[in-house]
């Protein structure tokens, strides 16, 4: 008899909740579960990949060492040999780890429990999509419940939400249909889908999006937040002061007020900011800010790993060759971080390893493969968006060899003579050095002539693409992705809608179909980041202040034809 098994979705930090059919250990069927408390039944198109993410005939489902099949225990050996040997010759710090978003938090305290007792290494990152990391910095993981969004007088939506997000717009405009009193605001430098449902849609800049949050604060005089010139924070983002006052005015007198924010591709400062004032204008409302993140466990991750280290720090000692080992357990760093994770740096270590679901690029160069069991193939906890702590068992057995991450790390504590005893992590955060108003400033002043670039969100892509880009649905539908380009801008180059255009950066070149749309404003040209092409062309700086990327595209350009 087929059974119906509970799962989560770790394609957001929603995780909807979904039910697995499951016929004699084979999963044959999604179903969707009404009693999950955070999606109360709906699930989006990047959450049915879930059932081809089981079935899928690329899967990695055994080891390898350089790249022919092994059992794994041998690929394990290898593995333990290597950190042996680095920390003899170099110590534990010559060993890295990175780790995904979408491992449970069991994994993360195995992970963290590993480096510092059979390791002895304390560069242990996460490898956070986007600017997830200095989101949570600035506002941390929120404090609204999803009930939060049933009845909310005024919902203050801060990035592209609905698309990232697709269930939490959908009980947003359920929510907005049922009391027909509240309001929408929201900040982009687009109309996005999210802006389609807004009473006002504030076209910020790209990265402006904190100004709008503090010329809020600072009209509604909210104590211990940095204060901005109100008049030139509105005209930075095309409105009036008269009307940030008025928008101010409208969510000071509201009972339930909502805050939601999300972040793009773009300036860590920006994203910082944003979390921070977004937590802050939810508690001047007397409401609840959430965020959401695009890894599915991104708030377990900070919680448990920490940001002691960060990825920029661990490319850097990686180049500069105090890393000589380095473990990578999810995550394709080449896709994610291209152009800051080179191919170079990683051909140039002692000793590799990565685990990956599927094999991708950064398993391909690895000394040793290891293939990681799915999020639905293992038990554990995880820790959502709106405070929702999730418990899954797993509702099928790995594929082939793959294994949960802990599992792993427990098999190579054992063969390093330091079994693991198990246990709750607590990362450690140290202070982010920010100089929020001299960041707003900037901000505001921030613009120029010619095509910019911004990250286009895709809600059937998750982010970089490293998993929704092999799902079958997402090929057929959109086999060759496509630029969002204005009107006026594609009247200027002209590109026509349907018909390929060239996207140049410094970094580089592609050619890529045009949509022409009313919803991109001039000069500003939005780029599919879940295509590696695209996404090559942006550049990785890592920000002192912040210790996270800053992604921009210097030398933009576009025109038509290839
Ligand atoms: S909204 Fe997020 S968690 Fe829900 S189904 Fe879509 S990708 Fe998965």
């Amino acid at each position: 008899m087929p059974e119906t098994k509970k799962a989560s979705c770790l394609f957001c930090s929603f995780q909807c909740g979904f039910g697995l059919e499951v016929d004699r250990g084979v999963p044959v069927r999604i179903d969707l579960d009404p009693e999950a408390r955070q999606n109360r039944g709906a699930l989006c198109v990047r959450g049915h990949y879930n059932l081809e993410l089981l079935q899928h005939p690329k899967r990695f489902v055994a080891a390898t060492v350089n790249r022919r099949r092994v059992p794994l225990g041998s690929a394990l050996t290898k593995i333990a040999g290597a950190i042996a040997d680095a920390k003899a010759g170099h110590g534990g710090g010559s060993v890295g780890i990175v780790v995904g978003t979408e491992l449970s938090n069991e994994d993360y305290d195995a992970v963290v429990e590993f480096a510092s007792k059979a390791v002895g290494t304390k560069n242990v990152a996460v490898a956070y999509d986007g600017s997830d990391l200095p989101l949570l910095a600035g506002g941390g993981a929120g404090d609204a419940s999803p009930e939060d969004m049933d009845g909310a007088e005024a919902v203050v939506i801060v990035g592209d939400v609905f698309w990232g997000h697709p269930c939490v717009a959908k009980r947003i405009i359920a929510s907005r249909h049922l009391a027909l009193t509240n309001r929408i605001y929201t900040g982009n430098p687009s109309r996005t889908t999210t802006d389609w449902s807004a009473d006002r849609h504030v076209a910020v800049r790209p990265g402006g999006e904190p100004l709008v949050l503090a010329a809020l604060l600072t009209a509604m005089n909210a104590q211990g937040v940095p204060r901005v010139d109100l008049a030139k924070a509105a005209a930075a983002c095309g409105m009036g002061a008269g009307e940030v006052e008025a928008i101010a005015n409208d969510l000071k007198g509201k009972k339930k007020v909502l805050v939601l924010a999300s972040t793009r591709l773009g300036d860590s400062t920006s994203a910082y900011l944003t979390g921070m004032l977004a937590a802050k204008l939810a508690h001047a409302c007397g409401g609840k800010y959430a965020p959401l993140f695009r890894g599915g466990n991104a708030i377990g991750a900070h919680a448990r790993v920490g940001s002691a280290r960060t990825v920029p720090e661990v490319v850097k000692d990686v180049e500069g060759g105090k890393i000589k080992a380095l473990l990578v357990f999810g995550p394709d760093v080449l896709q994610l971080y291209p152009g800051a994770f080179h191919a170079d740096a990683l051909d140039g270590l002692s000793f590799l390893a990565a685990s990956a679901v599927f094999e991708n690029d950064t398993a391909k160069r690895a000394d040793v493969g290891l293939p990681q069991a799915a999020w639905t193939e293992a038990d554990g906890s995880y820790s959502a968006s709106f405070g929702i702590a999730t418990t899954v068992q797993a509702a099928v057995a790995p594929q082939g060899d793959a294994a949960p991450v802990r599992r792993l790390l427990a098999a190579l504590a054992e063969e390093l003579g330091a079994p693991l005893a198990g246990g709750e992590a607590r990362g450690e955060h140290p202070a982010w050095n920010v100089d929020a108003a001299a960041a707003l400033a900037r901000l505001a002043s921030a613009g120029g002539d010619g095509v910019s670039f911004i990250e286009g969100i895709s809600p059937i892509h998750r982010w970089d693409g490293a998993i929704t880009g092999r799902m079958a649905f997402a090929q057929s539908l959109k086999p060759y992705c496509e630029i969002w380009i204005g009107e006026k801008t594609a009247a200027r180059l002209g590109v026509h809608e349907g018909e390929s255009a060239t996207v140049a950066t410094d970094r580089g070149e592609t050619t890529i179909i045009a949509t022409v749309t009313d919803r991109m404003p001039d000069g500003l040209v939005a780029i599919p980041s879940y295509v590696p092409d695209a996404r090559s062309l942006m550049v990785w700086t890592p920000n002192a202040a912040t210790r996270w990327f800053d992604v921009a595209a210097s030398g933009a350009s576009v025109r038509a034809g290839s």
